[in-house]
């Protein structure tokens, strides 16, 4: 088996990734950071995050596994006193994977022949890049659907409908349903200016472009990375092809993860 581990840099997740990796060379484990087959975040579900991006690439050849070293996490679910259990496991078992559906965006520019394309694990956001209101026309479909005026969009996938999209009043997606999710970010609404005003959910074959209007600048995030793109034409949002594998070593229901973090992490459902 051939592991990557990635750490969140502080004293507790970097003495934690070096027992593991003792651990795992007893093993005969291999640590081979350009082709692993099983990716360990050591951290929190920001530091799984990272580790995504790390390895987008060649997500239909790793799966990934997030041991928390702060608080439970949604993708970062294993504790640090659990690693010599976990360590047997991988090396022992054919883990079951379970695949989470991810977020494509692509940026297209009025002024150059080619495009962008980003995948987001959580979410993209985009606003203007001083904070002022951003003026976009939406199409679902091919079809207009709104002007939006406000401080910006969430577009999310179901994984990362507990982050940024929860705040914003977001609905919680189970990851077993392929979709996106838009929500405002303080839409401005009046008798002159209007937009929905609820989340949106979209199924994998709806696509979603959003077309600033009088914007030089736009700034957009995907998952923990900011980007400014200069002379945007549209930017299209919808699921992607690809999906992220979670190795699963022992059933940690999504819902469970929900009352866990939100409500009380002594009960159980
Ligand atoms: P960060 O400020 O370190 O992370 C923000 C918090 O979001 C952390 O507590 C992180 O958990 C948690 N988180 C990440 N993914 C999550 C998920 N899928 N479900 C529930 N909680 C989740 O920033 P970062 O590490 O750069 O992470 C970027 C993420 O921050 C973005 O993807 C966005 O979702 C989130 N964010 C949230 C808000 C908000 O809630 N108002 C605003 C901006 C951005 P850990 O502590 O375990 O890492």
């Amino acid at each position: 088996m051939r592991y990557a581990i990635l750490s969140k840099g502080d004293a507790k997740s970097e003495a934690l990734k070096h027992k593991m990796q003792t651990h795992m060379k007893d093993f005969k484990m291999i640590e081979d950071v350009e082709n692993p087959e099983i990716v360990i975040s050591v951290g929190g579900d920001g530091t799984l995050l990272q580790a995504f991006h790390q390895y987008s690439h060649m997500l239909a050849q790793c799966a990934f596994v997030g041991i928390h070293t702060g608080h439970l996490g949604f993708y970062a679910d294993w504790l640090p006193h659990e690693v010599e259990k976990l360590i047997i496991e991988i090396n022992n078992s054919e883990f079951q994977v379970i695949e989470y559906p991810l977020l494509e965006m692509i940026v297209r520019y009025n002024d150059k022949g080619y495009e962008t394309r980003y995948l987001a694990l959580n979410e993209a956001t985009m606003k203007t890049e001083n904070g002022t209101t951003l003026v976009v026309d939406l199409d679902i479909r091919g079809q207009h659907f709104e002007r939006f005026r406000g401080d910006g969009l969430c577009i999310s996938t179901p994984s990362g409908s507990t982050a940024y999209n929860k705040a914003l009043g977001g609905a919680l997606i189970h990851p077993s349903l392929e979709a996106i999710q838009i929500a405002e970010i303080a839409s401005i609404n009046n008798r002159v200016f209007r937009t929905v005003g609820s989340p949106l959910v979209l199924p994998k074959h709806h696509t979603c472009h959003v077309k600033p209007v009088n914007h030089d600048v736009i700034l957009t995030t995907v998952d923990h990375v900011s980007v400014k793109h200069k002379n945007v034409n549209t930017i299209q949002y919808r699921v992607a092809n690809e999906k992220i594998r979670f190795a699963r070593f022992r059933p940690f229901p999504f819902w469970k993860r929900v009352h866990d973090s939100f409500i009380s992490s002594g009960e159980t459902l």
